[in-house]
């Protein structure tokens, strides 16, 4: 008979929801954390994971990926356990650098604008120890978690954004797969997931659940979304407006950028200038560092093609922006306040000619989500310091540009794996209990809220 060791899960973080995703694994007298994010909707020490929860320090981090609801929370677990060692792709390391800088430079002016207590919750030093003290591994390559060879690590290419990977976690007798964010389909620059190998076999698997509630149908093909987003943009430009089309920092940004400029190389979009704005193009250089991390046949563009959105604070600075047909993809992707692409939208809505396109998920608490549904006629309001706009733009789209996996995938996943165990993480609660019911086959399955210890043999 096969040795089978207990394992016990405990999400410090997310859980239930998409939220400060961290979970505590602890297997053969070992505690590992897989992530530690920051909660994407909260603020202040509310936005962490609960480090309570931790009684002693873990010996390691592996870390899926850099986006900060996976890795904001870093830096502050190595200021109460500067023993854990965080452990990543070399390619996740660089994005990580970027954008835990550029969450303290945030935190840092949401802290002088509103005095947010306990911001900003850690500094740049915070973030160059985490970073430093990181140790790099890349995909497919093993390694030893603890030092004694009791746990051995893999990282697997997941498909979601650059560097990410899923988490094999081997022991003597317990063998564990953390999926992380996860898409199986090619998007411009990422090549879809690489499937864990057969023989390979999984007792337990945690898995991501961001779309278990969406119908797959919803969700059409990704270079069907190109094509009738470009042809959107042309007809904007043609008119003589500008588009801003807003995006998340990692992932989103690189990929539209790639998208536009491969339509204006064929000749479908006309040459106008195209500007990204300042984390994105950050991210963008880790991009260029990392071409073994892209799509064998991604043509990745020079940055230098792209010009810079520069001080968009100056309201001078936009107008002069807007003046000429142009293609903006700019930061925040669900339109924070005070972010360029708010900023920008807030001139924006107030010439008809103009076209707004949003390409990523867009939370119904945002101002983005309001923006997106704001009428000819409305008034909005851009932020609370800001001064009220009549709304004049008709031209406000949604294009599924989606760099997760669609639910039939996911169940792919569980049924070609088959592990006795499945652990549904990452989703709403209605995303959760979709997969969690349609998990058949004689699996144990379980969705644990935050702080509760799950025993799994
Ligand atoms: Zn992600
Ligand atoms: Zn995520």
């Amino acid at each position: 008979m096969k040795k089978v060791s207990p394992l016990q899960f405990t999400p410090i973080g997310g859980g239930r929801e998409i939220g400060a995703n961290s979970y505590l694994i602890e297997l053969e007298g070992h505690r590992i954390l897989l992530d530690c994010g920051i909660h994407p909707k909260k603020e202040g020490p509310q936005a962490l994971p609960d480090f309570s929860l931790l009684r002693e320090a873990p010996e390691a981090v592996l870390i899926s990926h850099a986006h900060v609801d996976h890795c904001g929370a870093v830096p502050e677990l190595l200021r109460r356990f500067r023993e854990t060692v965080p452990y990543s792709t070399p390619a996740t390391l660089g994005v990580m650098d970027c954008m835990l800088h550029n969450s303290v430079s945030v935190m840092g002016t949401i802290a002088r604008e509103r005095n947010v207590p306990g911001y900003p919750l850690y500094t740049h030093e915070d973030v160059e120890y985490a970073v430093e003290s990181s140790v790099a591994v890349g995909l497919d390559e093993e390694f030893s978690v603890c030092g004694n060879g009791d746990l051995v690590g893999r990282l697997r290419h997941a498909g979601h954004v650059l560097g990410s990977a899923s988490i094999l976690l081997r022991a003597d007798g317990h063998t564990l797969f953390y999926t992380g964010d996860i898409c199986d389909t090619d998007q411009e620059l990422m090549a879809g997931l690489d499937p864990l190998d057969e023989a390979e076999r999984v007792d337990t698997l945690i898995i991501e659940s961001t779309y278990g509630a969406n119908l797959d149908a919803d969700q059409s093909r990704y270079q069907e979304q190109a094509d009738r987003f470009c042809r959107r943009i042309g007809e904007v430009l043609t008119r003589g407006g500008s588009v801003l089309v807003p995006a998340f920092a990692l992932g989103r940004t690189q990929e539209m950028l790639n998208i536009i400029a491969r339509y204006q190389d064929n000749g479908e979009l006309p040459p106008v200038p195209v500007y990204a704005s300042g984390l994105g193009r950050a991210v963008y250089e880790v991009y260029n560092r990392y071409p073994d991390y892209l799509h064998p046949e991604a043509e990745l563009r020079p940055l230098s093609r792209f010009g810079r959105v520069g001080d968009v604070w100056n309201r001078d600075n936009v107008q002069d922006l807007l003046s000429e047909p142009a293609i903006i993809v700019a930061t925040s992707g669900m339109m924070v306040e005070n972010t360029p692409s708010a900023l920008i939208a807030e001139e924006m809505v107030q010439g008809p000619h103009h076209g707004l396109f949003f390409v990523g998920y867009v939370d119904p608490e945002t101002l983005g989500y309001r923006v997106l549904h704001a009428k000819k006629g409305m008034v909005l309001h851009f932020g609370p310091s800001r001064p009220a706009v009549k709304v004049t733009l008709e031209n406000i789209a949604h294009f599924h540009f989606s760099a997760h996996a669609p639910r039939s995938a996911l169940h792919e996943q569980i049924n070609r794996l088959n592990p006795r165990n499945v652990i549904f993480v990452h989703g709403d609660p209605e995303a959760i209990d979709w997969m969690y019911d349609q998990t058949g086959n004689g699996r144990r399955k379980f969705c644990s809220p935050l702080g509760e210890t799950i025993e799994l043999d």
